[in-house]
C-alpha cells in the first residue's frame, strides 16, 4: 500500500477521498489522474494490483497527493468491503466512489460475429453480470454503508454505457448488465437521497482505453465504432474523466439518478 502525505491541495475536489475500482486502467486510471490534478486523494481498487501499484505510485508523485492500493474482486463481497476498509485505514473517510471496474465479455472465445444470446454460455453470461452489474451494486453498498454511518453526503458514480439503450448484437450480457447499472443507480439515488447522497452513471460511447483495443486495432472494428458515432471519432479517456469531474463535483448539486452519456452524438445522430 502506497501512502502519502500532503497538505489540501487547491480544485474543484480539494480535499476530496475518492475510491476508484477499476483505477489501474483506462477510465478509471483517467478519473483518478483528473480528480488528483483537482485536489482529491484517491485510493485505487483493482484485480490488477501490480498496475495499481504502479499507477499509485506515479500519481503521488506527479500530484503530491495521498494515493492508496489494493486487488480487489469486486464480484466478492468480502473483498470489496475490504478494500473500503483499506481505503478508511488509509484516507481517515471516504467522500465519493467510481465504480469503473468492468468487461466487455468473459473472455471465452466465440466469435462476436457468430455470438448470440442463443449460443452465449451460461457461464459467460453470468460473469459479465457478475463483474459489471453485481460488482457495481457490491461496491456502492460497501461504500455508501460507510458513508451513512458517519453522517451522509457525497456521490457516488457508477460506469454504466451508452450500450445501456444501443443493442449490440452479439452482446446482450454487456448491454443488459450495462442497462442494470442505470437502474440500479436510479433506485439508489432515491434510497440514499434521505442521506445525502448522490448517485449518478456515466454512459459513454467508444472510448480509447485497453477495453477497445482490439476492435480498434481491426480496421472493421475501428470503422464500426466510427461509423456509429456522429462525431466520427472515438472518444478519449480525459473526456469521460471530465464528465465524472462534474458528477463528483458540487457543481452537479442538483443532480441525482441521472445517467450522463458522454458519447459523440450516439443517440441523436
Ligand atoms: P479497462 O481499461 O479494461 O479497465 C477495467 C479495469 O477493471 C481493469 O483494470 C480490470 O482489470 C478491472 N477489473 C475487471 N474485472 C474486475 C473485477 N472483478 N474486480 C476488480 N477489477 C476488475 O476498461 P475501461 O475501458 O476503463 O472500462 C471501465 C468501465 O467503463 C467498464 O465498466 C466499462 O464497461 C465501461 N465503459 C467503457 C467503455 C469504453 O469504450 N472503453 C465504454 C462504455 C463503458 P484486468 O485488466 O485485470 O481485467
Amino acid at each position: 500500500m502506497t501512502k502519502q502525505h500532503a497538505d489540501v491541495r487547491p480544485g474543484r475536489l480539494s480535499g476530496k477521498k475518492v475510491l476508484i475500482t477499476g483505477g489501474a486502467s483506462g477510465l478509471g486510471l483517467a478519473c483518478a489522474e483528473r480528480f488528483a490534478e483537482e485536489g482529491a486523494d484517491l485510493y485505487l481498487a483493482d484485480l490488477n494490483e501490480p498496475a495499481a501499484a504502479a499507477a499509485a505510485q506515479q500519481l503521488a508523485s506527479r500530484f503530491n497527493c495521498q494515493v492508496g492500493f489494493s486487488a480487489v474482486d469486486v464480484t466478492q463481497e468480502d473483498s470489496i468491503n475490504a478494500a473500503v476498509e483499506a481505503a478508511l485505514r488509509t484516507l481517515g473517510r471516504l467522500d465519493s466512489c467510481i465504480a469503473s471496474a468492468g468487461i466487455a465479455s468473459a473472455g471465452i472465445s466465440e466469435s462476436a460475429v457468430d455470438k448470440s444470446v442463443l449460443t452465449t454460455p451460461l457461464a459467460s453470461w453470468q460473469k459479465v453480470l457478475d463483474v459489471n452489474l453485481t460488482g457495481v451494486m457490491l461496491t456502492c453498498k460497501a461504500v455508501a454503508n460507510h458513508v451513512v454511518r458517519r453522517g451522509g453526503g457525497g456521490t457516488l458514480i457508477n460506469l454504466a454505457s451508452s450500450a445501456a439503450r444501443v443493442s449490440l448484437p452479439g452482446n446482450a450480457e454487456y448491454c443488459v448488465s450495462k442497462a442494470g447499472v442505470v437502474m440500479l443507480t436510479q433506485v439508489l439515488a432515491m434510497e440514499l437521497l434521505p442521506h445525502g447522497i448522490r448517485v449518478n452513471a456515466l454512459g459513454p460511447g467508444f472510448i480509447e482505453t485497453p477495453m477497445t483495443a482490439a476492435m480498434r486495432e481491426d480496421p472493421e472494428g475501428r470503422a464500426r465504432m466510427e461509423g456509429m458515432t456522429p462525431m466520427g471519432r472515438l472518444g478519449k479517456p480525459v473526456e469521460i474523466a471530465n464528465a465524472a469531474l462534474y458528477l463528483a463535483s458540487e457543481e452537479s448539486s442538483y443532480t441525482t439518478g441521472h445517467t450522463l452519456y458522454p458519447n459523440g452524438g450516439i443517440f441523436v445522430g
